[in-house]
Parts: C-alpha cells; structure tokens; sequence
C-alpha cells in the first residue's frame, strides 16, 4: 500500500507517518512544506527505512501536488498539512484561510484528477481521509458531547478554516464522487508536540523554572487523546470506514486545563524533584478571545463500527509524555532557543 501523508512532519502526521512505515508496513511519501511546525527531526526514528520518502512541498501549489501524485502513485491520502495553533489564528488567520481552505481545495482537485486517471481496481480502491478536529463543533455546557451529528459551529478563526475545509471534502464527495472520509478528533498530546500547546509548554517552563500561564481560570475542559491512539484510529478509519462518512475520535478523557497542569507538576514533583513544588509557578492569564468552554467527544462510533479502542488512558499517556520530554532535550532544545521560546499568543482584542 502506498500512502501520501500531508503534514506528515508536523506533530500528528510524523506519528502517523511513523506508524505506517515502521508498524504497517506501507510505503510512505512524507509531503510536508515545513512552516515552523514541521520539523524532520520528528522522523528520526524512521530515517533509514527504505519504505519512507520526504518531499517538501506546498499542498497550495498545484503543480507540485499533481508531480507529486503521478510520481509517486499513492493508493491514498491522508491529509493534516494545516496551520493548527489556535492563538496564532487569532494573531493572524491569513495563512489558516490560505493552507487550511485553500491548500485543501488545491490537493482536492489534485487528487480528484489523479483519482480519474486510474484504473478499475486502483480507482475503487483509492481514499482520501482529511483528518479534523472536534472544534468545528463549537463549545459545549457543562455536559453533553460531540456526535457526528452535531451541526458546525466553530468560534476561532482556526476552527472556522477547519470547517470550511470539512465542507470541502464532502462536498467533493457528493458532487463528484470522489471518495473521502473525514475525521474529527479531541485534543492530542504526546511525543513531539511542538513546545507552543499547552502541555509540552508547561512541561518545559516548569522544567526550567518559569511562570505557567493557565488561560482564565482554569476551568475550560478538553478531552484528551494521546497521539499514538489518534494514529492508529486515522489508518483504521482510512481502511475500514464508510465512504463519504465522518468519525469522530476522542479519549474519553476529560480534564479541566488547570488540572492537566497540576498533574504535570505533580509527576515532575515525584521524576524531578525541586526544592520548592513545581505547582508554585502556576500563574493565571488573560483569557484567549472566544474561548471555547469544553470539548468532549463520543467516539462510540469509531469503537463500535470499527473497533477502535484507545490503548492510553490520561494517567498513563501524561507519564510517557513527561518523561519523553525529559529524556529528548535532543529534540525540542533547538526549537524553544531558535523558532519558539514560550512567549504569550493570541491576545488580540475581539473585534466588536
Ligand atoms: P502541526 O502544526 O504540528 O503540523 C502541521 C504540519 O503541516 C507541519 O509539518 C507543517 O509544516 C505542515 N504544513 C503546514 N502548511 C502546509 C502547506 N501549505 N503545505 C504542506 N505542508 C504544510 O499540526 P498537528 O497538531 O500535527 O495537526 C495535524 C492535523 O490534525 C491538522 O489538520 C489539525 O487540524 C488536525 N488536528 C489536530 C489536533 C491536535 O490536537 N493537534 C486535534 C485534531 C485534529
């Protein structure tokens, strides 16, 4: 099987990407632009593997995704090249707007040509997942979750790109027949996360002794899903779900934001311990704009007609997690000295 990842240097996708090679089996093309989220040191694991190649490319540039598709002949795409940081889609959404809902268009097309020109069992056999998130579906109360049904409703300039993409790929689907799957998945965390998010910043801040900002008060909830459990669910659903179809993908793993926070100090306080409790640097922040209450999604779906099953409980993949960070300062040292080093985003005001 042969399967072109977009986005496959970024957080999510270089999970995928790694799975595919070094699990499944597949050959891979990594086509990935390599904005400030891509990072090939993320595919270290699986540099020498014969099974993998890399590209780097724009998915808004037509002429390099056709070249790229007849070259390589995939028998699917699964697409995550997007901008994904809410904050900075709040700070600027010009390049949300060009990748997310444009670049998506541009692969489309793309794809929708490369798809007409195979063959009968090729061309029945050929998917295109596009992998979403749960915020399309806007905030929740108290209680209640997210299912497949739930109507679009996103709040951030981020989310809104993401829908209009969504829109897109099932779009492309009814109107031509192209044939996609959509995914839409909670909150990730895990290995090679880009030091921006909320839990590998406030796993480096407190391991170097500064201030952990907590939005607000704390209290907004999101469900968390390690990443290897989102890798696994995207080739499942890529392989075994309905065409035309979404699924949504989620932990079952609820968490106030101030909590995730406490339990990572309290996993440094007992791996690496420092005079003082690492929760002493909890410092409360301005709200983001427009933020979103809580997330939690019903995956029931995806574990019933797929038999999907996450392996990592929040407990035992917030562990890994802290203690992967400790152990690869490899990784994530250049980023925090030369692209990212922790400082405040997405503090706009909201238009009114
Ligand atoms: P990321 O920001 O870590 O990685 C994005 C990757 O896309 C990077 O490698 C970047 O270089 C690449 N890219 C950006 N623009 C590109 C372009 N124009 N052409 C080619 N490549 C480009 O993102 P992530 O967290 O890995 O998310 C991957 C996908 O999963 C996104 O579509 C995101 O919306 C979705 N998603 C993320 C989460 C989450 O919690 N992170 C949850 C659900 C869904």
């Amino acid at each position: 099987m042969r399967v072109l990842v977009t986005g496959g240097a970024g957080f999510i996708g270089s999970a995928l990407v790694r799975y595919l090679v070094g699990e499944v089996g597949a050959e891979v093309l990594t086509f990935d632009k390599l904005t400030y989220a891509g990072n090939l040191a993320s595919l270290r694991p699986i540099e020498n593997a014969a099974n993998h190649r890399f590209l780097r490319a724009d998915i808004c540039d037509r002429r390099a995704v056709a070249s790229a598709l007849a070259d390589f002949q995939p028998d699917r795409i699964y697409h995550l090249a997007a901008e994904s940081h809410v904050d900075r889609s709040i700070d600027g959404a010009a390049d949300f707007i060009e990748t997310n809902i444009v670049g998506t268009y541009t692969l489309l097309e793309a794809a929708r040509d490369y798809w007409r020109g195979l063959d009968g069992e090729r061309k029945a056999g050929f998917r295109f997942l596009h992998v979403s998130t749960d915020e399309v579906y806007g905030s929740l109360k108290e209680s209640g979750l997210f299912t497949e049904k739930t109507a679009y409703d996103p709040s951030s300039p981020y989310s809104a790109s993401k829908a209009a993409s969504d829109h897109l790929v099932m779009a492309w689907h009814r109107t031509y027949g192209f044939p996609v799957l959509i995914s839409n998945c909670s909150n990730n965390y895990g290995p090679f996360h880009f030091p921006e998010k909320l839990i590998p910043l406030t796993i480096l801040n407190a391991v170097h002794g500064r201030e952990l900002p907590v939005y607000g008060n704390g209290s907004n909830v999101r469900d968390w899903l390690y990443v290897e459990d989102h890798a696994r669910a995207l080739h499942l659903i890529a392989s075994k779900g309905q065409l035309g179809e979404k699924y949504n993908v989620g932990g079952r793993n609820e968490r106030r934001n101030i909590d995730v926070v406490q339990t990572i100090c309290d996993i440094l306080d007992r791996v690496s311990p420092t005079p003082e409790p690492h929760a002493r640097l909890i410092t409360f922040v301005t709200d983001r704009p427009g933020h979103d209450f809580r997330y939690a999604i019903d995956a029931s779906r995806l574990e019933s007609e797929l038999g999907w099953k996450a392996q990592e409980n929040f407990e035992t993949g917030i562990e890994k997690t802290v203690l992967w960070y400790l152990g690869n300062e490899w990784w994530w040292r250049p980023l925090r000295d030369k692209v990212y080093a922790g400082e405040r985003l997405g503090t706009a005001p909201q238009a009114v």
